[in-house]
């Protein structure tokens, strides 16, 4: 029996989350308990500004193998997640999101993958509970995503996702500002797989993400996996030069042939095109910032996550 000696870490970012923890670590700990093998579950406070901390400190006394990782303020889901990996000793490590919208009786559907041998396990939500708008834009993601970076998962936003200890050790090694957890996991994996699991609703609290974080999230994704957007602005560049060369010549001729009267018209249509180039610069100028931002910051190798400590149950 190999997988006796297997350890199972479940990570948990944890961002003012205090109504849930109670009963996700109910079911949770019943699950893991029923596996008949050894884990541990990594909670990571991100700068909650209500009572998880103090929650996650109490459970700490009653729940063996919990380990709490405190963070110095809130650093965002993906973060937090890297400070999880960076303290689980887990050959088998687990994601898993505090709002109970991941079921943890799914857990063992993950574990039988990881026996099967797979190294990277990402997961399909089915019936998902979110919002129409969330699963719109989820859906123009998941697609645009795929084509533009050539990953092709599924369901990049599902977070109760496997990860075999390579893998983690290929993301600790390689830590990317601003990452995507589930998308950078792809390219250290040698044999991934796609299962489907069950969406809830989230017990208790509101989304911890809004429009505005969700926007940079998807930006994130966008720009962190794939050059194709700077491709893309050349060519379109380039095509538009090239048109507003012919609309100059064909201006030009037409003042020759109809003569000055005519040019004075002409001039709104010169103004529309010109706003429509500056447009076109500014949304250059943007994307390019973009890149140029993460450049920055990866030459500023600044650390993803501050951790201010780290307590086990037991100590
Ligand atoms: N989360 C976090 N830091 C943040 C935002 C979220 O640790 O800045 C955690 C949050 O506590 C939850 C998970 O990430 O465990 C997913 O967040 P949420 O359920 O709000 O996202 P949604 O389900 O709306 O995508
Ligand atoms: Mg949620």
């Amino acid at each position: 029996m190999v997988e006796q000696t297997k350890l199972l870490s479940i990570i948990i970012p944890m961002y003012n989350e205090e109504e849930n923890i109670p009963c996700l670590f109910d079911r949770l700990f019943v699950v893991l308990q029923g596996l008949s093998m050894p884990f541990e579950v990594v909670c990571i406070n991100d700068g909650s500004t209500d009572k998880t901390l103090d929650i996650l400190e109490k459970e700490l006394e009653k729940r063996p193998g919990l380990v709490v990782v405190n963070l110095a303020r809130n650093f965002g889901q993906h973060a937090a997640i890297m400070a999880g990996f960076s303290k689980a000793k887990g050959d088998w490590i687990i994601t898993l999101d505090a709002d109970l919208q991941n079921p943890p009786e799914e857990i063992p559907k993950l574990i039988k993958e990881f026996k099967k041998g797979h190294d990277l396990i990402g997961t399909i939500r089915v019936g998902r509970q979110d919002t129409r708008f969330r699963r719109f834009s989820s859906k123009v993601t998941n697609w645009l995503v795929a084509r533009i970076s050539g990953i092709s998962l599924h369901d990049f936003g599902c977070m109760l996702r496997g990860y075999s200890r390579e893998v983690v050790k290929g993301i600790l090694e390689n830590p990317e500002y601003r990452t995507f957890i589930p998308a950078l996991a792809t390219f250290f994996a040698r044999n991934p797989v796609e299962i489907y699991v069950r969406h809830e609703e989230r017990a208790a609290g509101r989304s911890k993400y809004s429009l505005l974080k969700l926007f940079s999230l998807q930006l994130d994704l966008m720009t962190g996996f794939s050059m194709w957007p700077l491709r893309t602005l050349f060519f379109v560049g380039t095509f538009m030069a090239i048109f507003g060369l012919v609309v100059a010549a064909v201006i030009i001729a037409l003042r020759l042939y109809y003569g000055a009267s005519w040019a004075a018209e002409g001039v709104f249509t010169l103004f529309a095109a010109l706003f429509f180039l500056v447009g076109c610069q500014f949304f250059a100028l943007g994307l390019l910032g973009e890149y140029i931002g993460r450049i920055f910051q990866a030459v500023r190798k600044r650390p993803t996550f501050i951790l201010e400590w780290v307590k086990e149950s037991g100590d």
